[in-house]
């Protein structure tokens, strides 16, 4: 166990993070390094964005099985897509884009679960500002 991430985790309360289709902030205290995953460990899914604890998730090899939407994700994404905020999200879906982020969402279930959470805005706003960047860099 390293004491000084502990402690780093710990005392980071101003790191956003999804909880409950909400942004809040960060009173987690999982070790994203760790993996010794707890089974009651909140696990949110970007591909559906339901939130779970990661005991529903199916194991299979190396892949953890969404009980939502179906999707594989790996451990290191299971225990990061939750501590991200909004910016971060619409730079992890913008840079999965290429690798086909849209073929594993239902387009449709997916924003509308963003208008929920409250995120649409925030998200749609700094993914076509990323979109914007990239299409000057290669002007
Ligand atoms: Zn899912």
């Amino acid at each position: 166990m390293n004491y000084n991430k502990l402690y780093e985790l710990k005392t980071d309360k101003q790191q956003m993070i999804f909880n409950n289709g909400g942004v809040q902030m960060n009173n987690c205290k999982v070790l994203i390094d760790n993996q010794q995953i707890q089974f009651d460990t909140k696990v949110l899914c970007p591909f559906c964005l339901n939130d779970n604890t990661f005991d529903k998730f199916k194991k299979d090899r190396a892949w953890y099985i969404c009980p939502k939407c179906k999707n594989l994700l790996t451990v290191k994404t299971c225990l990061s897509i939750i501590k991200m905020d909004v910016e971060q999200y619409a730079k992890w879906v913008f840079l999965y884009r290429l690798s086909g982020f849209f073929k594993k969402v239902d387009f449709e279930q997916w924003t509308n679960k963003m208008y929920e959470m409250g995120i649409s805005f925030k998200f749609w706003k700094e993914y076509k500002r990323l979109k914007g960047e990239e299409s000057y860099e290669y002007e």
